[in-house]
């Protein structure tokens, strides 16, 4: 302003410079004028007249060319008149505009601050200030900062700004404050504009939403902590009661009481089921879903799984048949009884599902390396496609009247879906009420070496032919013949099999138990052309055999058929005689046993009482300790005296030093020799009794655990 103000007084002196100028010019040519004209009238009148006129147009003349200057003069000023109006206006709306972004600004919720490159403020709005407990002026030109409690993470996006929590100590509490800062051009260069929104409310239901979640697992560990305690509590009397009533049945008892037993164990065998399946579901809902890993031959499994399943399927009248692909390996590595638990529970409700028809147990290669695909296909109800997804869910059944009429708890697939995950592997089904079911699942399975798969005979150039109204069997064993190289054909009935007969000539055929009824109501077996002429039955139809074999048959093989049983009967022979009853290999003779000597350590009275009395009947000699220190004493004495246990079997989970110490000690004791001490005992037998006496004599607290551990 003061600049502005000289310029004009300057401008001021020069324009009173040119009028005083213009005055002694026009005063010198006034007086010039007049001394003409004194001199002119002297002199000529006529030049006289003539100079006057040429004064008074000069004089015109120069007034003229005044006026004009005037007029451009006041034009000019009007223009400068306009124009600083012009100005005014825009500098009253520049002013304007800047009081409103101003007021904008401070009338903000969020808070706004600037910094200069060296950290001081440019500019805070009010909200910053009200947080700040401070004015703008204790502020602006100050390095200042809100007292932060807590720095939460920082980000940077990618248009550069930064944004990052901080919870900051106000006069009203703690408040959590977003930030985003960026770089914004301001009168001191490059400055920092940071922008934060009050965010507590939404922290503070966030942090309370965490807790709620923190608490709820908890409770849900808890839970799953004490359904576990509870079940394994239960499952301890169950046992006992399950063992005794089996001794009971061992008895003689009169009909009527044997049907009593026997219900009261299938009553308590299906508790104890029950409580393995809410104590394994609790286990894995902890997340102490362990899978084991060890090496195990998968056809075998497979064909033992199909074995124990058979009697259950025979009992319905329904067929169960099994097929591992030639390309899977023979022995992998992984956790065998988890791996036959889901395939149980398929398996399983297959079976309990389904009425008419059977089930096929299916194994292949996988399509990623080492995966292995399990295929559990059923011809039973089948599953409705709005009821996929939910039975896999905990506690969930297709049909809640399944409940009443099938029984269960919802709980097998839950339980199988998360161990197949946790396998590396996926479950899926494919069903549609009314058409079967087939459940698919995927398991890691790495192969173990070379594994054991026994090899497969060669049947090139064979013609076989199965006779069989049963599809699942009849199907599966027609894949298998053809991996060995057979040319298999189908006939359904003994009708379609005579057909069948006249066109191809048949080196062996597989008859199932009806039709072989059939060919024997029709006339004689070894009047057929084929050389191996084998029957297929079930155990339940064992008792036919003899008459099977008169009637012309060459061997036999029980359902399920195993794939080593089938390559040996086309391999080795005829026979029914060389050929090993599946009961035979299903209970091999009991092995002639002298007895060995058992130190029991077990709490609980009734199952010390029973385990001593199921190893009695197996003719062993067991002794009953009841907890951790007298099984040390007993076992210390067995050595001393120079008779040994052969066996110890320890609970863990006793009063006073647990099992597990008690193994410790034991194997400690092992390490150092036998010193010959002074004798307790008499004999060692009154000594084991005494022993067992004093322990039985104790409170029985504990409980049987299932993970008693076997020692010496
Ligand atoms: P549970 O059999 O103890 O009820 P699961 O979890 O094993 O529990 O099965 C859940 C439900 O899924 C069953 O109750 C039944 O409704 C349905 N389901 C399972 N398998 C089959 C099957 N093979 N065919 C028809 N329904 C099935």
């Amino acid at each position: 302003m003061p600049l502005r103000s000289d310029k004009q007084k300057a401008k001021h002196d020069l324009a009173g410079l040119v009028l005083f100028g213009r005055t002694v010019v026009s005063t010198l040519a006034v007086i010039s004028i007049a001394l003409v004209l004194v001199s002119g009238i002297q002199s000529d009148p006529y030049a006289y007249a003539s100079g006057i006129g040429a004064l008074l147009a000069g004089a015109c003349a120069i007034i003229a060319y005044l006026l004009y200057r005037r007029r451009i003069r006041l034009e000019k000023i009007r223009a400068l008149e306009d124009r600083i109006d012009d100005l005014a206006d825009h500098t009253w709306e520049l002013r304007e505009a800047e009081e409103r972004a101003r007021s904008l600004l401070d009338a903000q919720g969020d808070l706004i601050v600037r910094r200069a490159p060296n950290g001081r403020i440019t500019y805070a709005n009010d909200a910053f200030c009200e947080l700040a407990a401070k004015g703008h002026s204790d502020l602006v030109g100050t390095d200042a900062a809100l007292p932060v409690l807590e720095q939460g993470e920082t980000s940077v996006l990618a248009d550069g700004t930064r944004t990052h929590d901080q919870r900051i100590a106000s006069a009203t509490g703690a408040r959590w404050i977003a930030w985003r800062e960026v770089r914004v051009r301001g009168d001191a260069g490059t400055e920092v504009q940071s922008v934060g929104r009050d965010v507590t409310a939404r922290m503070e239901a966030q942090r309370a939403l965490a807790d709620a979640r923190d608490q709820a697992e908890a409770a849900n560990r808890a839970k799953s902590r004490f359904l576990a305690m509870v079940s394994h509590e239960i499952r301890t009397p169950l046992n006992g009661m399950l063992g005794m009533t089996g001794l009971l049945l061992d008895t003689s008892l009169t009909p009527e009481q044997t049907t009593y037993a026997k219900a009261a164990k299938a009553s308590g065998e299906a508790l104890l089921s029950l409580i393995d399946q809410i104590l394994d579901f609790s286990k894995i809902e902890a997340g102490k879903l362990e899978l084991d890993t060890q090496t195990f031959a998968l056809p075998a499994l497979i064909e033992g799984i199909t074995e124990l399943l058979a009697p259950r399927a025979q009992a319905k009248d329904i067929e169960i048949a099994s097929y591992v692909d030639e390309r899977v390996p023979g022995s992998v590595v992984g956790d065998v009884a988890r791996l036959r638990q889901v395939l149980l529970n398929l398996a399983g409700n297959a079976i309990k599902f389904t009425e008419r028809g059977g089930v096929a147990i299916i194994v292949e290669p996988g399509a990623a390396p080492d995966e292995i695909k399990f295929v559990i296909r059923d011809t039973g109800i089948g599953i409705g496609p709005e009821n996929h997804a939910r039975i896999f869910r905990d506690f969930e059944q297709a049909d809640d009247s399944s409940t009443r009429k099938f029984g269960g708890t919802g709980l097998g697939l839950a339980i199988s879906r998360r161990i197949v995950e946790s396998m590396n592997g996926r479950i899926t089904l494919d069903s549609k009420a009314g058409e079967g079911a087939t459940f698919t699942f995927t398991a890691r399975l790495p192969a173990a070496g070379d594994g054991d798969q026994s090899a497969a005979p060669n049947l090139a150039g064979i013609n076989a032919l199965i006779v069989s109204s049963a599809g699942i069997e009849s199907s599966l064993l027609a894949r298998r013949l053809s991996d060995w190289g057979a040319h298999v054909s189908t006939a359904q009935d003994e009708a379609a099999m005579r057909g069948s007969l006249r066109q191809t000539h048949c080196d062996v055929m597989l008859v199932d138990y009806a039709a072989a009824r059939a060919i024997v109501a029709s006339g004689d077996a070894a009047a057929i052309d084929v050389p191996r002429r084998i029957t297929l039955i079930t155990p339940g139809e064992r008792h036919d055999l003899p008459a099977l074999k008169q009637a012309g048959f060459t061997g036999y093989l029980v359902k399920p058929v195993r794939a080593a049983s089938l390559a040996a009967r086309l391999r080795d022979g005829n026979t029914f005689d060389q050929a090993p009853t599946q009961s035979e290999m299903e209970n091999p003779a009991p092995v002639a046993s002298k007895g060995l000597s058992i130190l029991v350590a077990e709490d609980n009275e009734i199952n010390a009482l029973l385990a001593l009395a199921l190893l009695a009947r197996l003719g062993h000699r067991p002794v009953i300790a009841a907890d951790g220190e007298s099984a040390v004493a007993s076992w210390l004495a067995a050595r001393v005296s120079g008779t040994p246990y052969d066996l110890v079997l320890m609970d863990v989970r006793m009063p006073g030093i647990d099992g597990l110490e008690a193994t410790r000690r034991i194997r400690a004791a092992e390490r150092r020799p036998a010193a010959p001490t002074r004798a307790l005992w008499r004999s060692p037998r009154t000594r084991r009794e005494k022993i067992a006496k004093l322990a039985l004599r104790r409170e029985w607290t504990g409980c049987w655990s299932s993970r008693s551990i076997a020692i010496s």
